[in-house]
């Protein structure tokens, strides 16, 4: 078990001036805390955090870091309160401790290679400091160390979410060491047998292998000594986890990958890297296709080397690396290789080199002008553009910044968007506008009444939610389009005696539909609604189609509607001289067709037709009269009012009244009264066709018994 001696003496080695008292308190703190609990293994709880402190010093961490290492499972699994680290350790070390609670108390279950890296990303976003993601890898490398002891779907388990997870984690922090250890264990728990494959070909040669990795060397040792070239040479075997996924890649048994062996060539500088690349070209034959340039053009994460791989001296393939000694560092430590400490930092030119490596690799998007902004920086959003939060089956979502539950409802489908009236978020009730945070469980409610409402598109911030809503919306107007313009038309069809049914079936609706170039019916009717086409245009052509002859029909409202709403030649009046006139019939005389009439042009109201001796007329601008005429139409109906004047006598209205319906004549209105000297007065308003009809109308009333005077009003 490692002591904490072995860690504080790791810390001075590599930083003498560390404040060590913060780490020996934070020790004592979790050996309080977890007194009493004993791991599966059976050892004391307090060797876990020993080790993930232990592990933390051999990536150089500061005593904030390697403090809360020791911390890191107090919150969750002792009496231990947020408060009280954050008032014995500070702010620094609560912060940690809690961002890797955090992280811990999670669940990630889906394998989806989608998922995973909305999983990462969630784990990055949720890390605003970079030291919790550094703790938790401690923590899980020490847990797959340890995973033994574990049930066997347990092992299965936690060694799938680090394959997934944390072992691509370390790669992306550039920590070669934890990448590798963490992919060889879950080698180990995931394909036991495969990884025996390769452990027993490994054994069964080693010896023979290891004379050749010291045969290589001194080849390699020699040809450089030539040209005074100063370098170190390392042959390993390749780690097992990328033999196995070179078998993956290429097909292949494991006796069949053969380059298993990997020599690092480590030199002073970068001139000196092409030279050695060139004197082991020269001495066996590079594989095409293999040489890889990364000195010249690094990878994201800064990592610098030349690879190589060549046909070595027995016929066996070898790759080669060659870099420096700071590459090196790169390359095996990652991020923690450029971790400075807030206390006492000397910066130095290739700090700035450093910095630019962290932007890219932790994909960085404010601009770091400044080296000292370092530490801030370390400590802001990782990924101020998204946020990830989990769906109540535990899958992670990506979101923009902001993006509300509406917004996450879209993402499920568009339905649930559609219905959506507001969502649960960690058992609490939020409106629909509420902006979603990294690590929140959404749990959409919906309801059958709901529907989008162009309100949405100020708060959703997917384009997915904005076009569905938009689209929702344009839908929506066309259907009220549609339900408008069936009842215009509807309406229109009455006056013709036609159902609206009876013509959605006929075929000669869709060819007018196509005359006024619409696809379909459905559009020709939401063009009546948005009253850019007319029902009378329609029927207009409608009725020639069905042959159908232009009948007026006898219902009352069309006959009012048609006697005081229509325009122009409709109302059977021609303008001398004008077409395209607005015409109406004057309230004072009401002129009837066939009675001599005269226009009166109005102030923009169009033409007043009036009977001739109307004495209204007399009396006008002779300027402003206009000669009009009737004309042969007789399809139109008339109101004329009538005064008969009897003595009074039971039944002589009924009488009048047999006569109009004899004479087809409607009545629109009878009032009836008795004058003081009984004489009954009878008030009619009628419906004629002209002024013919209405003298016979009249003449006939005359003859009714004690009728005295019939006058027009
Ligand atoms: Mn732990």
């Amino acid at each position: 078990m490692i002591r904490l001696n072995d860690i504080t003496s790791q810390i001075l080695s590599y930083h003498p001036k560390a404040n060590i008292d913060l780490v020996e308190k934070a020790y004592v703190y979790s050996a309080k805390a977890h007194q009493g609990q004993i791991r599966l293994s059976g050892e004391p709880y307090l060797s876990h955090p020993l080790e993930v402190a232990y592990i933390l010093t051999k990536m150089k961490m500061d005593v904030t870091c390697i403090a809360a290492g020791f911390l890191h499972d107090t919150l969750e699994d002792t009496e231990a309160e947020a408060d009280e680290i954050k008032h014995l350790f500070g702010e620094e070390t609560a912060n940690l401790v809690e961002g890797v609670t955090k992280i811990s108390r999670m669940q990630f279950t889906s394998r989806q290679q989608r998922q995973a890296e909305n999983v990462r990303k969630m784990i990055l976003a949720m890390s605003s400091d970079i030291r919790v993601i550094l703790v938790k890898l401690a923590d899980r490398l020490h847990n797959m160390r340890t995973l033994g002891f574990q049930t066997p779907e347990k092992q299965r388990l936690i060694a799938a979410e680090t394959e997934d997870i944390y072992a691509p984690l370390a790669g992306r922090m550039g920590i070669q060491w934890i990448k590798s250890s963490l992919e060889d264990l879950c080698l180990y728990y995931l394909e036991p047998k495969i990884y025996e494959d390769i452990k027993n070909e490994i054994a069964q040669t080693r010896d023979k292998r290891e004379e050749f990795i010291k045969n290589v060397i001194e080849l390699v040792s020699k040809k450089l000594e030539e040209f005074k070239i100063q370098a170190t040479i390392k042959g390993r075997d390749k780690h097992f986890y990328s033999i196995y996924k070179k078998m993956l890649d290429q097909d292949l048994t494991v006796n069949q990958v053969y380059d298993v062996l990997a020599f690092r060539v480590i030199v002073s500088g970068i001139k000196e890297c092409y030279e050695v690349l060139g004197h082991i070209h020269s001495m066996w034959k590079p594989v095409q296709g293999r040489f890889k340039d990364y000195v010249s053009v690094p990878k994201a994460n800064m990592y610098q080397s030349l690879h190589t791989t060549v046909i070595g001296p027995m016929g066996q393939r070898m790759e080669m690396q060659i870099r420096t000694w700071d590459m090196d560092k790169v390359a095996e430590d990652g991020i923690a290789a450029h971790w400075k400490y807030k206390e006492g930092t000397t910066e130095n030119k290739t700090d700035e080199k450093q910095f630019m490596w962290l932007r890219q690799l932790l994909e960085w998007q404010q601009n770091l002008k400044d080296p000292a902004e370092f530490l801030e920086t370390v400590r802001m959003d990782l990924f101020p553009d998204e946020v990830y939060v989990f769906t109540p089956r535990g899958d992670v979502k990506a979101f923009p910044r902001g993006a509300t539950p509406v917004d996450f409802a879209y993402s499920i489908h568009s339905e649930v968007g559609e219905k959506c009236m507001g969502a649960r978020i960690n058992r609490r009730m939020v409106p629909l506008r509420y902006q979603l945070r990294n690590g929140q469980t959404v749990e959409i409610i919906t309801s059958p009444k709901q529907h989008p409402s162009k309100d949405w598109l100020e708060f959703v911030k997917t384009p997915r939610a904005k076009t569905k809503i938009r689209q929702w919306i344009r839908n929506q107007e066309r259907g009220e389009s549609i339900a408008l313009g069936k009842n215009l038309l509807e309406k229109a069809l009455e006056r013709d005696r036609l159902k609206l049914t009876n013509i959605m079936k006929n075929e000669q609706i869709l060819s007018i539909a196509k005359e006024f170039s619409f696809h379909s019916v459905e559009d020709l009717i939401a063009q009546i609604g948005f009253g850019k086409i007319s029902p009378r245009q329609v029927i207009g052509r409608l009725k020639p189609k069905l042959g159908i002859k232009d009948e007026r029909p006898p219902g009352l409202v069309g006959k009012m509607v048609g006697r005081f709403k229509r325009r122009k030649g409709d109302l059977g009046i021609k303008v001398k001289g004008v077409s395209d006139m607005l015409i109406r019939f004057a309230n004072c005389c009401h002129p009837l067709p066939g009675e001599p009439v005269i226009g009166f042009i109005t102030r923009g109201r169009g033409v007043t037709v009036h009977q001739r001796n109307c004495s209204h007329i007399l009396n006008a601008d002779p300027e402003r009269l206009v000669e009009v005429s009737w004309q042969a139409s007789k399809e139109d109906i008339y109101l004329a009012k009538i005064r008969v004047t009897s003595v009074e006598r039971k039944g002589v209205l009924s009488d009048i009244s047999a006569v109009l319906t004899q004479k087809d004549a409607n009545i629109i209105e009878a009032q009836v009264k008795t004058t003081v000297d009984r004489k009954g007065i009878a008030l009619f308003t009628i419906e004629v066709e002209d002024y013919n009809q209405l003298q016979n109308i009249m003449g006939a009333i005359k003859r009714v018994k004690n009728v005295l005077i019939v006058e027009r009003l």
